[in-house]
Formats: C-alpha cells, structure tokens, sequence
C-alpha cells in the first residue's frame, strides 16, 4: 500500500514566563502538570485514526519552550509517536528550543530520542533588547548552549531572529547578524515583530501610533524606514554568507530547508497533537481545545473543525506556494483541481506579471523580488477571486 506524507506537530505548551510580546498558547506550570500533560498527550497521540495509512515525514515539538518538561518525558513521547506511525527512514525531526533551558545532558538526551534538528530562539544579540523582550536569556547564553548543540552532535541548526524592535537601530540589527553569522548555523528564521492586542507591548504600540497620526515620530518602535533597512540587510548579509531565501521568513544554506514548514506551504497533510494543536487531515481541518482542564481530561478534543471547501483549497494553495520563493507548482494545480490556474486566474495573473509582481517561471508562478514586499497585495487578489468557486 502506498502511504500517504504526513507532518506531525507536537505542541508543548509550557514557558518559564510570559515574554512581553508573546500571544502563543503558553504558560508557566509546575512538575505536576507536566506529567499529567505528556500523559495526555501520550494518549491523543496512541489513538490517532488511521495512522497505518500515513507515512511521516517530519516530527517538530513546538511550543511554548519544549525545552523546558523533564527530556525524559519527551523522549517518552517520541517513542509513543514511533508506536503510532511509520516514520520515513531520514525524516526531519525537530525540537523547539529556548536559551537558558539547555544543557549538554539534556541535548544528549534529545540526540538520543531521535531528534535531528534543533530551533533555537535566540531573537536578538543584544542583551538590552532581549531585557525589553523579557526574555529570560542573554546573548552568552545562547552562544554556550549552541556549542553545545554542536557537541551533542547537532549538524542541523535554525535560528530564530526578530527585527524591528522597541529602540532597535539599523546598527543594532547588524550586530546581530554579524553575531549569528560567526555561529554559522543551516537555517535562519527572520520575522518582524508584530505587536498582538492583549500583550504588554500592545499600549505602547497604540502610543505610537497615535503619534504617527499627529505627524511625529514613534518612539516605541523603529519607523518604516529603519524597518526596511534591516531587512534589507538581513537579505544582503545573508545572501553574502550562502543562504538563499526561500520563503518570505525563512532562509537556508542550500539543502537545509525546513521539510516540515514546507510541508505547510505546499499543504501536505499534518497532525496536530496537544493543547491548542490544529491539524490538517483531507479535507478535515481541527483545532484541540486551549482549555488545559478540558484537554487533561479528554485529549484531543476538539475547539474546531471544518471541512474545507474546493474554494478554501484553491485560495490556500495560491496563497501559501506564493509564501514561497519557488512558487505555486502549476502542474500539481491542474492535477488537483482540474483547471489550470492560468486560466482560473488570467487576469489577475496577467496584470501582476505586467507589472513585474509575478512570474512564470517553468512550471512555477512565483513573486518576483518587487513581489515579496508587497506580497500580501498580490496573495489577496488569489482570495477574493476565487469568491463563486464551488
Ligand atoms: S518563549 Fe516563546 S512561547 Fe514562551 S513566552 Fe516567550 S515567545 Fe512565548
């Protein structure tokens, strides 16, 4: 029987504490609620259905700070995920983890269970801005627990970074990159941040643009201007050291692209597990409750659940192949959906390559350079206009 690819995404909900910035399902907890957790979780995971038709491709633990629990209890549900599923012989697993959480023993551990891939949030080189974060590491910290990674074997490193930052310079940002450049790591994750209602950063973003209405400059974070600048630094930098952008956030040394982000953008199937884990099977899209009670009690129960229409999908595969630099593959359109999207989407893909936002490249239609900085522009045309689909 031919399997089908999976994706499986762990959520370990757990944080030493609340970063300043931070609207993710996570929170502090005690040794308790943890095992009750991994006890759960353990469960939801053994009684998944249908497992014996899927064959997965990419493990990720993500949270939270997956680093934080016991590693033993990880490493317990790692074996219970091999139970479960058939796993592909080289298949990508990763484990999410923070600075100031790790050490030698505990990534020796996760070697151990099978993980082949770390992330580390390092966000920021500079200890004051990671301060104002309210992260609870410094820069040296991180560095020693990176080495450390590569001691324990690690081969395969992301970095998490984020820019345009409260009081962050242009200067600053470089820092940074000149930092994480002599780390040498595979894969680089770069996101601005983006000020979510209900954090602690949410009022001091309202100042400011309060500000930007009457005329003056923002005080809280850098304007537009310096925004841009970083990126174009962080495109230039690391270009300059051989990695190549390959989706809007995400670059890579050649080789060493996500395969389970991937999985996302070119919409592979994936399974959820945890507190608030969404999921993706068929047409079946769910989300677990984010209630820890409810979820200790009964895992796996349900927040949501929707079956997604021929619309939902057509917009969803326009919209997340252009997230990345290679494109919308065009022949997988037309298998899938029986329409070539040239054709569904002739004027909107006509205009935008006149204008130099889009273009066809063999069988992709991708965004152009010009494309990515105003890719949300593009993107939303392929929603609206698949309005009337089936
Ligand atoms: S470590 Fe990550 S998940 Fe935890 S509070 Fe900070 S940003 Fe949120």
């Amino acid at each position: 029987m031919d399997r089908k690819e999976l994706g499986i995404y762990v959520h370990i909900p757990f944080c030493v504490r609340k970063c300043a910035y931070c609207d993710f399902l996570s929170f502090p907890s005690d040794d308790r609620t943890q095992r009750l957790y991994f006890q759960a979780l353990n469960e939801e995971i053994a009684s998944f259905p249908h497992a014996g038709e899927y064959e997965a491709v990419s493990v990720y633990f993500g949270g939270g700070t997956p680093s934080l629990p016991d590693p033993a209890q990880i490493s317990k549900t790692m074996d219970q995920i091999r139970r479960t599923f058939v796993l592909q012989k080289d298949a990508e697993a990763t484990i999410e983890c923070n600075p100031g959480t790790l050490d030698q023993s505990r990534l020796e551990a996760y070697r151990a269970a099978g993980f082949n891939r770390l992330s580390i949030g390092l966000q920021s080189a500079d200890n004051g801005l990671l301060r104002t974060l309210g992260r609870i590491h410094t820069f040296e910290m991180f560095r020693e627990e990176f080495q450390a990674a590569r001691d324990a074997g690690f081969g395969n490193i992301n970095v998490d970074l984020m820019y345009g930052l409260p009081g962050q310079s242009v200067e600053a940002f470089e820092k940074t990159l000149g930092a994480v450049r002599s780390l040498a790591p595979e894969h680089i994750s770069a996101y601005s941040l983006i000020i979510e209602e209900g954090t602690p950063f949410w009022e001091r973003y309202h100042e400011d643009d309060l500000a930007k209405r009457r005329g003056e400059k923002p005080l809280f974070l850098p304007d537009e201007d310096a925004e841009d600048a970083m990126e174009q630094r962080l495109k230039q930098t690391l270009r300059k050291i051989g990695f190549y952008r390959y989706e809007i956030s995400n670059y890579a040394r050649p080789g060493r692209e996500s395969r389970h982000n991937t999985g996302y953008w070119i919409r592979r199937e994936y399974a959820g597990f945890g507190l608030g884990a969404s999921g993706q099977i068929g047409k079946a899209r769910y989300r677990n409750t984010s209630d820890l009670e409810a979820y200790l009690k009964n895992p796996g129960i349900r927040e949501e659940e929707t079956i997604l229409t021929v619309r939902d999908e057509i917009a969803e595969t326009m919209i997340l192949g252009l997230r990345m630099t290679k494109g919308v593959d065009l022949v997988r359109f037309e298998e899938q959906f029986g329409i070539r999207a040239q054709d569904m989407f002739a004027e909107e893909i006509g205009q935008f390559v006149r204008s130099g936002l889009l273009e066809i490249s063999g069988s992709f239609l991708r965004l152009t350079e010009r494309g990515f900085d105003v890719s949300n522009l593009v993107m939303c045309s392929f929603v609206n206009d698949t309005e009337g689909q089936p």
